[in-house]
């Protein structure tokens, strides 16, 4: 199973470029990335007004950086294209790394003053943090931990539309995890609060970042136990149970969601 966004084994986290070696950008206008005109590569090099740049680390022989930069000045031969259009255009690994790279912008962007005290804050040498010049607070980058759950009814899978979804769409239920709850917790709650079903047997299947809402997917199947659907319409717009025959418009492999809901109908 490949899952979007998952850093290939061989990129290596670094703070500091050691030795000279090609540099691949990743370069960000708002959330649109410069891209080749086939969108199959990333510039090697550039001559863009920078609003801030992030080391990343090394992919094998290369450096990489992420920047941003203010203007979507034209350059021949490339394109700007929001992030989310590059899936299965850009190779994987890039891909993955560029997810990476959005996320640490996002974060050096909203930490350049303090939270506490509103005083500039500096990048510390030793680990990926910002420590505030004036009271010393320390700003890691920021994930938010979500779950997604498939809940399932002997040959059915509960599939659900937000009314924020594109036109169709089902999913499986999700939502963010609460402060001083367990994942197990969040699974039974979201479960119960959006759709009224109590549930049994959770099991853990898998995790994916995602970084264009810079947090973190949790996926788990589990059982419905009792309860009938109520949709809680500020939420869910509809819900019902599906077979395999009749599935509805799922999301694509990008999400962690399409490999949760094959999981249900692998040996159908
Ligand atoms: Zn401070």
């Amino acid at each position: 199973m490949t899952i979007a966004f998952a850093a290939p084994q061989y990129f290596k986290n670094a703070l500091h470029p050691q030795e000279e070696k090609e540099t691949l950008w990743f370069l960000f206008s708002g959330d649109q990335l410069l891209v080749s005109f086939d969108k199959k590569t990333i510039p090697t090099t550039h001559t863009l007004p920078l609003l801030r740049s992030v080391y990343m680390g090394t992919l094998e022989d290369k450096h990489l950086f992420a920047a941003e930069t203010e203007q979507q000045i034209a350059q021949p031969g490339w394109l700007w294209v929001p992030l989310r259009f590059l899936h299965g255009c850009l190779p994987e690994e890039y891909y993955a790394l560029a997810g990476r790279a959005a996320s640490l912008l996002n974060w050096d962007r909203t930490h350049a003053y303090c939270g506490r005290c509103g005083s500039p804050t500096f990048s510390r040498k030793q680990e990926r943090c910002k420590e505030c010049s004036a009271c010393g607070h320390l700003a890691y980058p920021k994930m938010a931990p979500a779950i997604m759950a498939l809940v399932k009814k002997g040959n059915k899978i509960l599939l659900a539309r937000s009314p924020h979804f594109p036109e169709k769409l089902y999913s499986v239920l999700a939502g963010f995890v609460d402060p001083g709850e367990t994942l197990e917790q969040c699974v039974i709650r979201e479960v119960q609060e959006e759709v009224g079903l109590q549930v049994k047997n959770l099991q853990y299947f898998g995790s994916q970042p995602w970084p264009l809402s810079h947090s973190l997917m949790i996926g788990f199947t589990c059982e419905w136990a009792s309860g009938e659907i109520q949709t809680d319409p500020l939420e869910i717009e509809d819900a019902r149970w599906f077979e395999h025959t009749n599935l509805p418009q799922i999301p694509t492999n990008i999400s962690l969601a399409r490999p949760l809901i094959d999981s249900a109908f692998l040996n159908s």
